[in-house]
Formats: structure tokens, sequence, C-alpha cells
């Protein structure tokens, strides 16, 4: 069974991102730019299933500029097999990048397609199941547990309360929560040995793709200043502030 594991370029989660002064976006020039944390954890999952014998392929896919081919290496240092750029400088948006993944999976036909539950720059959490859509294969989202038996996968998601484990026939696709698993260190070795993988170069058009984006985006803003905190005498004081001040009880 093969895997594929899209793979995102975005703003390094450490980064603390600032709005542009004529508010159309954040800046990103000259920020360190990492692999999706949600990505790496579908990575990581997808070679601990061909460590266990489940899987005989892992490939990761990237949408994006050139600079995405560092990301794909470094999901290659971590253990997929090859890696393909589909390479656009266009805006992508998710229903675009579901699109062109959903041309990914008619071309390589993987049993499983292992995404990030949301990309931690947009925030949108839609790709993973406008593809299940699009492919018209079921889905299991925000997976905290991945069990391949024979031609079912088993699936545990975190869900309001508890834990549901659902059980889908494979092709499926899933998305990975933070819970899934802790990705392993990239040791110096395995990135020598990622740089001579198999890295495949798409262009949008070749998969009959059009990656237009649909929506447009009015308005990015800081988030507003919090106020300076206060202290105060008494607990009836405190109280009284929550209550007509804060109106919080
Ligand atoms: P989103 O729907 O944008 O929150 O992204 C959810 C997941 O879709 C990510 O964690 C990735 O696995 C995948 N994804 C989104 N955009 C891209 C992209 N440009 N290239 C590769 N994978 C992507």
């Amino acid at each position: 069974m093969k895997i594929l594991v899209p793979v995102k370029r975005v703003v390094d989660y450490n980064v603390k991102v600032r709005v542009k002064s004529d508010g159309t976006g954040v800046d990103i020039a000259n920020v360190k730019m990492s692999m999706n944390p949600f990505d790496e954890i579908a990575v990581e999952e997808a070679v601990r299933l061909k460590e266990k014998g489940a899987a005989t392929e892992i490939i990761a896919v990237s949408c994006g500029d050139a600079k995405c081919q560092e990301t794909l290496r470094t999901a290659m240092a971590i253990g997929a097999d090859r890696g393909i750029l589909v390479e656009t400088t266009e805006e992508l948006q998710p229903l675009a990048v579901a699109k062109l993944l959903k041309a990914l999976v008619d071309k390589e036909q993987p049993g499983l397609i292992i995404l990030g539950k949301q990309a931690i720059d947009d925030d949108a959490n839609q790709t993973g199941q406008m593809l299940a859509a699009l492919a018209d294969l079921p889905q299991a989202t925000f997976a905290s547990k991945v069990e391949v038996a024979g031609d079912k996968v088993n699936v545990t998601r975190e869900v309001d309360g508890g834990l549901e484990t659902i059980s889908l026939s494979v092709p499926a696709v899933i998305t990975t929560d933070l819970r899934l698993n802790e990705p392993r260190y990239v040791t110096l070795p395995n990135i020598m040995k990622a740089k001579k993988k198999q890295l495949d170069t798409f262009k949008p058009e070749d998969l009959g793709v059009d990656v237009k984006p649909r929506l447009k985006t009015l308005k990015v803003s800081e988030p507003p200043k919090r106020g300076a905190g206060i202290k105060v005498p008494d607990v009836a004081t405190l109280v009284d502030k929550l209550k007509n001040e804060a109106k919080v009880i």
C-alpha cells in the first residue's frame, strides 16, 4: 500500500508574525519557514506504518514555490521514499490544493492519504475534507490513533468529551491531531540520504487543475492590544469589578 502525505511549507511556529502595514497580509519576507507541524506528524505516522509492514511506499507532496523542495527533503529525511513538488507561484487556497491532490491520488492510487488537520498559517482545516469529497473517499479527521487491519483502517478520533473509534475501508483520507505521535528528530545521515531520493516536479497545468484563488482577503489586522492589569485591595472589590466592569460573572 502506498501512502501519500501532503506537506505544507509554512512560517515556523516559533516566529511571531507581523501584519503588513497596508493590512494585506502578514510579512513573511526573511522569516524562518518549516514544515507544518501537523504534517510532520503525518509523515511520522506514515513511516511508522511502513516500519510495521502496513505500507510499502511513502510519497510526500508539496504545492507551492520552488522552496517547497526543502520541505520535501525534510519529509524524505524523516522517511518518505520520494517527493512530488507541484510548483506554482500562485497563492494556493485549500480547494486548489485539494484539486491538485485529487489529481495525484488518481495518478498514484495510494491506499491512504494522511494530511495535517490544519495548516498553522491559514488555519483553514479544509484541505483533507475537500479532498475526501472530491475523490469520493471515506475520511477520518483529527486522528489520535491509526491502525491498519487488512483492507480496513481503524482510526481513533478526539471528539468532545472523549474518543471515538471508526473503521474505514481503504483507500481513505486521514487528518492528524497533535497527540497521534511525536515525530522523530531528523539525523544528519538521513538528511544526506534524502538529497539522493527522487523528486518529481509538475505544474498545476500538467495535472489539469486551475488554481486561481476563489476567496479574496479583505483585511488582516493585529489582535487588540491587552490593557494593563490593576491590583485590587480586597475580594469584594474584585467580585464587584468582575460583575460590573468585566461582566464575566
Ligand atoms: P488547511 O486546510 O490549509 O488547514 O491544510 C490542511 C492540510 O492540508 C495541511 O496540514 C497539509 O497536510 C495539506 N496542505 C494544505 N496546503 C498544502 C500545500 N500547499 N501543499 C501540501 N499540502 C498542503
